[in-house]
């Protein structure tokens, strides 16, 4: 769809329907620097979006509304404490235009999982509307608008493989030759709120046995530029592990399921409770999914590659 008309300079009005799709994320490396005084920790993060989607679609109204389907429906709210509410509001700010959209979210990811579905979901939306409203922000300008609601918006607008530093919202692409990784990702029942694990995580630190911390993802980024899973494997590490675990012993036993059927490697995603596991090929993420799913430790185990462009018009 052409977003700008010939003769004008004008942004052009798409008439809808607009639909866009938006990927889940997991998190390579995820080093989490100490508490401060302004109660955040300095994030240093290797993002990677991977094929499991969330879609947004939006069409002209004369108000806003928000409706959905699949993962959640009944349970996440659908007001202003929404993400897509308040990503439309923030856009329409930002471009002086009346926030008016029937919006429709077809949900995929599943709800806390630490897959930043609730990001993935806001980044989809500012896609949408920019192009219903015409408004013809550049990706940039998109993630700058994002930023202020959430630090995976930006990732999840520009996708791939990506460093992600400051909160997690200042995002530089990683140029590594394209090699598709195949992932099992191991969905748990119920979710974990990403800010009790980070509370978890300063107690644990306080504690008389801190966990080790990560620091800097070198290591993972000399990894990606290899294409042997072996040695990816060995450079993955979340540094709110622990305390997902801490709050989840369950999730030992995912873990330990997945180490049972054969995966390269295995980890909590961002804050948990999902675990995500590398496969060598897409044969054997199946049979990696099978061997997790006979566990029978988790709701559900499915296959993902990666990495995938971020949120973009269907
Ligand atoms: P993160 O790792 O970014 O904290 P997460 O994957 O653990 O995210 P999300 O599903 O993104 O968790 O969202 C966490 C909470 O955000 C939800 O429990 C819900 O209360 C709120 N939320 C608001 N809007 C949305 C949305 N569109 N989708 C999911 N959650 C939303």
């Amino acid at each position: 769809t052409e977003a700008w008309g010939p003769d004008d300079d004008e942004p052009r009005r798409h008439h809808g329907p607009v639909r866009v799709r938006v990927p889940a994320k997991i998190n390579l490396h995820l080093g989490v620097g100490p508490l401060r005084a302004d109660g955040f920790h300095e994030l240093n993060t290797v993002y990677h979006a991977i094929s499991l989607f969330d879609e947004l679609t939006a069409r002209a109204g004369d108000t806003l509304t928000l409706t959905m389907e699949g993962e959640g429906t009944g349970t996440l709210e659908l007001d202003e404490s929404n993400l897509i509410i308040r990503a439309a509001k923030a856009l329409a700010a930002r471009t002086r235009m009346p926030a008016y959209a029937r919006l429709h979210l077809r949900k995929s990811i599943p709800l806390a999982g630490g897959l930043a579905g609730g990001s993935a979901d806001a980044a989809a939306t500012l896609i949408a509307c920019d192009l219903l409203w015409g408004t013809g922000l550049s990706r940039d300008e998109l993630a700058d608008v994002g930023a202020t609601l959430g630090s995976d918006i930006p990732f999840l607008l520009h996708g791939g493989t990506a460093l992600g530093t400051g909160h997690g919202e200042a995002v530089s692409p990683i140029l590594a030759r394209p090699t598709t990784w195949h992932w099992v990702v191991a969905i748990a029942d119920g979710g974990l709120s990403t800010p009790a694990v980070y509370r978890k995580l300063d107690e644990l630190r306080d504690s008389s046995f801190p966990p080790k911390a990560l620091g800097d993802p070198d290591e993972l980024m000399t990894a990606l530029r290899q294409r042997d899973p072996a040695v990816l494997g060995a450079a993955l590490g979340n540094d709110l592990q622990p305390a997902a675990l801490a709050l989840r012993p369950e999730l030992a036993a995912v873990l330990e399921a997945g180490q049972r059927a054969g995966a390269v490697a295995g980890l909590v995603s961002g804050s948990g409770p999902t675990c995500v596991f590398l496969a060598t090929d897409a044969g054997h993420a199946a049979q990696v999914a099978a061997g997790i799913n006979a566990a029978g430790v988790c709701r559900e185990a499915v296959t993902a590659r990666g990495p995938m462009p971020g949120a973009r018009v269907t």
